[in-house]
């Protein structure tokens, strides 16, 4: 017998936008994750449980990293912890990092709430995608998130900050990204990559899944899917349950992925090479990072304490690069925000806060493959080949040699927080995995709702390109009824 309408696969920004918007149509949803749900303190006033804490304290290494994985480890993965926050996938030609509990990359991003840097990022996609469309779906999710940009009370606003500094552009305040954070409860200090603590970020667990338990949507969290297959009527997921250390086997009309870029890949793969889903010929086609380079800045700013605000403290430019020109990059900068929760000697945690981490991005082309061999997922991309990463690297020599303070970067091993594509949208199923309404072309009720799905590089950060999407598969899903 079919146990639910839909099984949604993952609880980030596909996974959170998709649950919510399908429960809210009416439909019966069971939402499945594999990490837990973590100890914030909406989830902890809802009394759900069990929770998870968040890294920090002495408890901190032991509960950073859920696992590790390495084309050359045995199985091509190490995990070390299921209830862990972070997952590396490390890879010669790209690495990713990733995170896990209820809520998904909600916990550790940056808050940063922003529409595409590409023009028409929508346009001309595929059958069932308008831009119009898209852009009420973006107005939704901005609105939603409670999005906004800081002010001057924001302790290191890059918008009211660079005024006199001589080698970064100031930047308008209105050029600044909106962020989905209670700024007016906020201590500004423990709300960035190692989870909120105060609750002043917007986490998807507490925005939306909490409100939707409330309307009867059923997660299960700890529960990390392995396969999903076709069945009589509707399709089976097979997944693992971390706490009873067992597989379970759960039924739905049709199943969502959104376990995040790389595991939604992971799953399809699987899948298919069961022969649950036919021969998807695009599958791994168009995989990007979105022209990410993370980089550390030695400024050694005296007196700065640069881990407070909010975990992003704003964009800026350089002042001999003029605006609109190829050299201008998009470049955001950052404290060592939550740094006080990681054990190490004051000393030294005190000279952390005096430095920044600075992060170029901008549209790669999105033409790298992902390859599965063995069981294990590989992902090809050529440094050379996605033009952003060489100007952004210019831009960061740039910065080094006019401050005279080292800049650190992996210049010949591309880092990505936002991977993307590998299953993208388009009409032509030898290009692309799904059609405009997210579904694997050819394959009926089986739908793609994460970033995996992006069909080119937004060149910003994509939460919110990730939160339209899901958004428009959701309505198409419940139009159906
Ligand atoms: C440090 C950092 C900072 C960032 N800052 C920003 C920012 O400021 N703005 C922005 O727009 N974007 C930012 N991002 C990127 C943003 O977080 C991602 O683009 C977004 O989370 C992608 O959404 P998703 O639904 O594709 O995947 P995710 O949000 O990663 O969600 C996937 C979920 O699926 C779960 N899952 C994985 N495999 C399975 C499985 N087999 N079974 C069940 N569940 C599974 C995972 O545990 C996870 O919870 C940042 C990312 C990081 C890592």
């Amino acid at each position: 017998m079919i146990a639910s309408d839909v099984i949604v696969i993952g609880s980030g920004f596909g996974g959170a936008f998709a649950a919510e918007r399908l429960t809210a149509a009416g439909a019966r949803v069971t939402l499945l994750e594999r990490g837990p749900w973590r100890d914030t303190p909406s989830v902890r006033a809802a009394g759900v449980g069990p929770r998870s804490p968040l890294p920090r304290g002495f408890g901190f290494f032991g509960r950073a990293l859920r696992s590790l994985n390495l084309p050359l480890l045995p199985g091509g993965r190490l995990r070390l912890n299921a209830h862990g926050l972070f997952d590396l996938h490390l890879g010669r030609e790209i690495s990713v990092v990733c995170s896990s509990g209820v809520g998904g990359g909600s916990h550790v991003y940056s808050a940063m709430n922003v529409r595409p840097a590409v023009p028409d990022y929508w346009r001309e996609r595929a059958d069932g995608i308008d831009t119009a469309m898209m852009d009420a779906h973006y107005d939704a999710a901005i609105t939603r998130m409670g999005a906004r940009i800081p002010d001057a009370s924001v302790p290191n606003f890059i918008g009211t900050r660079l005024q006199q500094n001589p080698l970064l552009r100031p930047p308008s305040v209105e050029s600044q990204p909106a962020m989905g954070f209670r700024f007016e409860s906020s201590t500004f200090t423990d709300n960035s990559f190692f989870g909120c603590h105060d609750g002043s970020k917007v986490t998807l667990d507490s925005l939306l899944l909490l409100p939707a338990l409330a309307r009867g949507l059923q997660v299960h969290d700890l529960h990390e899917v392995a396969l999903v297959g076709p069945v009589r009527d509707g399709w089976c997921v097979t997944a693992y349950d971390h706490r009873a250390k067992v597989y379970r086997h759960l039924t739905a009309s049709r199943v969502v992925l959104a376990a995040g870029t790389l595991n939604t890949l992971r799953l399809l793969f699987a899948s298919r090479d069961a022969g649950a889903l036919g021969a998807v010929p695009a599958l791994g086609l168009g995989v990007g990072g979105n022209g990410d380079v993370p980089a550390y800045w030695r400024c050694n700013t005296a007196d700065a304490d640069y881990s407070r605000g909010t975990p992003c403290h704003g964009r800026f430019g350089l002042r001999d690069i003029a605006p609109g020109s190829e050299d201008d990059v998009d470049l955001t900068a950052y404290g060592l925000n939550g740094i006080d929760g990681v054990p190490m000697p004051e000393a030294l945690r005190r000279a952390l806060k005096r430095d920044l981490i600075l992060v170029g991005m901008g549209a790669d082309q999105a033409n790298g493959l992902a390859t599965w061999t063995g069981g294990r997922l590989r992902l090809h991309y050529s440094r050379t080949a996605n033009f952003v990463l060489a100007r952004i690297y210019r831009a960061f020599d740039r910065i080094a040699a006019r401050s005279a303070r080292p800049v650190y970067f992996l210049r010949h091993w591309p880092l990505t927080v936002h991977p993307l594509g590998g299953a993208r949208v388009g009409d032509d199923p030898q290009q692309a995995v799904l059609d405009g309404y997210g579904q694997v072309h050819g394959v009926s009720g089986l739908y793609v709702a994460d970033a995996a799905a992006l069909p080119a590089a937004p060149g910003a950060p994509p939460s919110m390109t990730v939160a339209a999407w899901a958004s428009h598969v959701a309505a198409g899903i419940a139009a159906q009824g």
